[in-house]
This record gives structure tokens, sequence and C-alpha cells, in this order.
């Protein structure tokens, strides 16, 4: 039997998760998956990002959704439009062959009017960012009450962006009997607040350690003059021309400034931030993700649990003022079991910040050189 049917899966799910490729489950998903098909129960699970929390909720979703009705069944809230784009395309990848089962990506800056008309049609499940979501109920375009399923996914990062009231609203128009299931990466006090005044006796399940990284992502730090930190930029860009790669910038003004100057300077850079239209953001992450872009600038909130293969460099331009932002940064590297390279440009008045990262993510930085032009020609 294959590994995946023996956790409780169909024939459907497991087909379809042969066609992706997935060889065996991942620790969350064999924790997670059995617990939500057999129990009805509330969930918390923790891990770190990259660990394959979409399918530890995606595959018992599918299977306990009855296909044969339309009414909307499972609701996943997820903190940004890209994320529900991104949950919306594995839901359906892994429901290929579910005859009937409708998946509706519901996320601000688009038609509200097409979205409430993909909504009428029938979708079991529902994928939504909070701001939206509350929109649309609060105007009757969605009904939610009798839903049997609420996923919080990405959680913290949600709490971070802000959205616990829009989240208690929505929680409120849905019946009490339904099960909850929250996934993070960490569990900031945020988070532990809404486990325990929204949810009932929740199943724990946590693997690595809180706040870990990734055991896959080398961290490096290259210590440079408070102006010289583009021209370091450029170096390692330079040093690494095969180089697919997210940097991360504080501000979206410097995020902006720093994709112009590179582009400027003839790299292949795109900026993405929230002051880009709806379109230019899709356009932008479209080319990322076919690898027409090698380089994507980015603020923290637009880049958020944005999943794209093989990404082998995350710059941080600067460093955040959290390490859990670090951590999420970083995760978005050394995904999938491959290895990937963190690396911060850093002025000798941060250095303590990395000792506080280092402390926390249980893992040391090793100190690098800025490689000099001469080395980079060789
Ligand atoms: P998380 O939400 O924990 O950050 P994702 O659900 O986005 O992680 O999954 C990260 C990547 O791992 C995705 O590209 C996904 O397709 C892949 N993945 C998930 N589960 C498996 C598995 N069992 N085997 C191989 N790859 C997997
Ligand atoms: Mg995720």
């Amino acid at each position: 039997m294959n590994k995946f049917e023996e956790l409780g899966l169909d024939a459907q799910i497991v087909n379809a998760v042969n066609d992706m490729g997935f060889e065996s489950p991942s620790e969350v998903q064999e924790k997670a998956i059995p617990i939500l098909l057999e129990q009805d129960t509330d969930l918390v699970a923790l891990a770190q990002t990259g660990t394959g929390k979409t399918a530890a909720f995606g595959f018992p979703l599918i299977q306990r959704i009855n296909a044969n009705s339309k009414k909307t069944q499972g609701l996943i809230l997820s903190p940004t439009r890209e994320l529900c784009l991104q949950i919306t395309n594995e839901l359906k990848n892994y429901s290929k062959y579910v005859k009937g089962l409708s998946t509706v990506a519901i996320y601000g800056g688009a038609s509200i009017s097409e979205q409430a008309n993909q909504i009428k049609r029938g979708a079991q499940i529902i994928v939504a960012t909070p701001g939206r979501m509350k929109d649309m109920v609060g105007r009757r375009m969605i009904d939610i009450s009798t839903i049997d399923y609420c996923v919080l996914d990405e959680a913290d990062e949600m709490l971070n962006m802000g959205f616990y009231e829009d989240i208690t609203d929505i929680l409120s128009h849905t019946p009490k009997e339904k099960k909850t299931w929250l996934f993070s990466a960490t569990m900031p006090k945020e988070v532990a607040t809404i486990a325990s005044k929204f949810m009932h006796k929740p199943v724990e399940i946590t693997v690595g350690t809180k706040n870990e990284g990734s055991k896959n992502v080398n961290h490096e730090y290259f210590l440079v003059g408070a102006r010289d930190r583009y021209a370091a930029l450029k170096r390692l860009a330079d040093a690494h021309p095969d180089i697919f790669s997210v940097i991360f910038c504080r501000t979206k003004r410097d995020t902006q400034k720093v994709a112009e100057k590179l582009i400027e300077d003839g790299y292949n850079a795109a900026a993405l931030h929230g002051d880009l239209s709806q379109n230019q953001r899709d356009l932008v992450m479209r080319s990322f993700r076919s690898r027409q872009i090698q380089m994507l600038v980015a603020t923290d909130v637009a880049a958020r649990g944005i999943d794209v293969d093989d990404i082998t460099h995350v710059i941080n331009y600067q460093l955040p003022d959290e390490v859990e932002t670090y951590t999420h940064r970083s995760g978005r590297t050394g995904r999938a079991g491959k290895k990937g390279t963190s690396m911060v440009i850093i002025t000798k008045s941060e250095m303590r910040k990395i000792k506080s990262i280092e402390r926390i993510i249980k893992q040391s930085f090793e100190r690098k050189e800025v490689p000099s032009g001469e080395e980079i020609c060789q």
C-alpha cells in the first residue's frame, strides 16, 4: 500500500498525489491527515514554512466534502491574494479526479460581482482573504452559515497583518458545530488567543520546535558599510549568475528603489509591493514563477507565504525587526527538501540582531565577505 493510502486517503486523491510526484507524506501531513480524516475535532498544527501544510489540510478537506451537494462546506482563510490563488490551484490539482468538486478563490482587487457569480454557481470550497470575505459576507453575497470546516491557514501571518477583527467577524457568521483547523508556522500570542477563544479543545500537533528555521537553509551574513548595501547586493548577484532570488526590503519605497536600480544596472529584476495594482502583482508573480524574472525585490507583506519552486537565495537587503519575519523570509528557500541560502546584508550597528536570530532559529550564521570584482571574473 502506498504511504498516502496508509494515512486513509481515497484512491482519487492518491492518484492525484501520484501525478504530482509526491513520494511520501511530509511529517506534518503524516500527523495531521489521519486525525482530520478520522476525528471530528478542531486542530492546531504548527510546522515551519515549506513543510507541506497545504496538503495536510487540503487532502482531508477534499475527502470530507460531499461533492454531490452544491452547498458551500469548507472555508479556507489565507493572508494574501497570491496565497489564495496558490492554494486554490493546489486544491484543484488534488481534486482533479473528484467529480463535481468546485473551489473558488475570493480576494480583493478583483471584480466582486464576478466572484459572487462564481459562488452562486456552487462552490463547495471557498479560499478567501479575510478582508474580501468579511465584505462579501456582510453584503450577503456569501452564505457561510452552514459550513462544516473552517481552515485558518498561515494564521500567524494573517494576525500579523492585522486581520484579527475580520477573522472574528467572519467566524461569527459560521455555525458553532463546524470544525476549525488552524495551521501556522509560528505560535505568537495572537494565534494562541484565537485558538483559545474560537476553538473547542483542539488537538495540537507540532513539527520541529516553535519558530525554528528550516534545516535545509544555510544562513550567511555580509558586513558592509552603511552606504555599501546596494553595491554588495550587485556583487552577490554577479557572483551567482544563476541566482533565482527574493530580495527583501523594509519599505515599499526601498523595494521600488532597489528594483529600479537593479533594472537600470542591467539585472533581471522586478518589484513586488502593495502599491502595485492587482494586475501588476499577478504579472510580476507569473513572470517570476516562470523564471523570466531572476530577482524579485519584495516587501514582507507582498511576499508572504509565496511558494515558488527552487528559489536559490533569499537576500535580506535589510533585516526585519521581528525574528519571526526572518524565519518566514528564509523559509522561501530550502523548500520541499531542497537546499537554499539566506543571506543578510548588514551594517555593524545591526550585528546584535544576528545574535538574537541565531538564538531563536537555533542555527548559526556564517560570516562571509562580499566577493570582490576579481573573484567574480574568475
Ligand atoms: P507550507 O504551507 O508548509 O509552507 P506548502 O504546502 O506550500 O508548504 O508546500 C511546500 C512545497 O512542498 C510545495 O511546492 C508542495 O507542492 C511541496 N510538497 C508538499 N507535500 C509534499 C510531499 N509529500 N512530497 C513532496 N513535495 C511536497
Ligand atoms: Mg502554507
